[in-house]
């Protein structure tokens, strides 16, 4: 048995991980599942699958769980509530793998605190990554701490390496083993075909709306700017020990091809499937064997043509920004993912526009290049510090 926790239970990759859970009740017993604030959702997920312990960061969530598991004398699951507490079961010793399905930067410290007790980390959380990437992949050795990608694109370019490879993530040898470059694929989100001089126009309903993926609010905004590209360009460096020019985005609108890796003797591995992130997510929970995860097959006389273009960076500056940072250093991705969780939630507010948010990202950056981002410590104070100076420039872009 496989004793899983998973953080951000109650979110899109936390209701798929849950979904493939239910599908391999013989392989896999959930001993902790963590909700922020909607408690409505834990406590089904409570009388579903009766988790040893529920998680709850939300004070006001927190009270109504606790009140419902007294109220109904449920005695088979603890509530416990606070980022400690969801620190702590990240690391318990009953514990053998952590799904890090929570979004942005709360997302870190629990993974962090996984990863240094040497747990198998299924990782979707890749906000954690843009941010200490390099603390991330020095602590999984230290500590032999195993991490499996589920975001679809690293899962594919995960699938398409040989074992050797896979075995060391965060410290592949991409030459060693004749592997010319990684392409990273795209849909290029909502606007690929809009009118550039009606980007002004764009309202939060139109940019969560993804013409492929059912994914959380943040990250279908993320994948309309196609920062989501940029930031799984920097999650991608720090996964498979990549230099910059190793990654190509390639922009691919069907979503068929999750994508590939190219090899020294011209050939080309790619990973096709569904746009259903159960796949992944039951590969990175199996790997090395696998597991069903309810998601049907491709039908490729249904399918159509596959279609292949490269990225235009005045329709996406945010991917150049995100492309350039990744260049320059880790100060910078931490700005720049800290500048855009602001930015995002702006928009959804309907505060800023859809365009301000490139523009936001850009000036909080730029104020980060010299930063220290040594350790932990450091970067969690660029995240803070970026955070601060992202809410001034939107108070300057509200007030106009
Ligand atoms: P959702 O918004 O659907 O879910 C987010 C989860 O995080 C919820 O459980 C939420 O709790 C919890 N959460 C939110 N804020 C906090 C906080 N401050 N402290 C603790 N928990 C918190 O997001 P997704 O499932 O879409 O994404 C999760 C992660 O996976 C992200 O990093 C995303 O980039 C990544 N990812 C997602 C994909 C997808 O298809 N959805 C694909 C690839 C990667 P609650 O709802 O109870 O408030
Ligand atoms: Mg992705």
């Amino acid at each position: 048995m496989n004793n899983i926790v998973v953080l951000g239970g109650t979110g899109s990759i936390g209701t798929s991980t849950l979904d493939v859970i239910k599908r391999n009740q013989d392989k896999y017993s959930l001993f902790a599942v963590s909700a922020h604030k909607n408690a409505e959702r834990m406590m089904q997920i409570i009388q579903e699958y009766a988790p040893k312990v529920a998680v709850v960061t939300d004070n006001l969530a927190y009270e109504k769980v606790k009140t419902f598991v007294k109220d109904n004398r449920i005695t088979s699951t603890e509530v416990l509530y606070g980022m400690d507490s969801l620190n702590a079961v990240a690391k318990a010793d009953e514990v053998d793998s952590v799904m890090s399905a929570i979004v942005g930067a709360a997302g870190l410290k629990p993974t962090l605190s996984a990863i240094s007790s040497g747990k198998t980390v299924y990782l979707a959380n890749k906000e954690s990554l843009v941010m200490s990437g390099k603390i991330f992949v020095d602590n999984a050795k230290r500590y032999k701490a195993k991490i499996v990608p589920v975001d679809s694109e690293h899962n594919a370019i995960f699938q398409c390496l040989p074992q050797k490879e896979q075995e060391r993530i965060g410290h592949c040898a991409l030459t060693e083993a004749g592997i010319r470059n990684i392409l990273l694929t795209g849909s290029g989100g909502p606007f690929r075909n809009r009118d550039l001089s009606t980007f002004n126009e764009i309202t939060p309903e139109e940019a969560v709306s993804h013409p492929n993926w059912s994914m959380g609010k943040k990250i279908s905004v993320d994948s309309a700017t196609m920062m989501n590209k940029g930031l799984e360009f920097i999650e991608a460096k720090w996964l498979f020990n990549a230099s910059v020019d190793d990654i190509k985005v390639v922009i691919h609108p069907e979503s068929v091809i999750h994508s590939m890796v190219q090899y020294i003797d011209g050939s080309v591995l790619a990973q096709l499937g569904k746009p259903d992130m159960r796949t992944p997510i039951a590969r990175a929970m199996a790997w090395p064997e696998r597991i069903e995860s309810g998601v049907s097959d491709l039908d490729f006389f249904s399918l159509g043509s596959l279609t292949f273009m490269e990225p235009d960076f005045n329709r996406y500056p945010c991917l150049k920004l995100a492309i350039e940072a990744c260049h320059t250093s880790q100060a910078l991705t931490t700005a720049l993912n800290a500048a855009n969780e602001v930015a995002v939630y702006a928009f959804l507010d309907r505060k800023i526009k859809f365009v301000d948010i490139y523009k936001l990202c850009a000036n909080v950056i730029e104020r980060f290049v010299k930063a220290d981002d040594s350790c932990l410590e450091s970067i969690l104070e660029i995240d803070a510090n970026a955070r601060i100076e992202a809410m001034s420039q939107l108070e300057r872009i509200i007030r106009g």
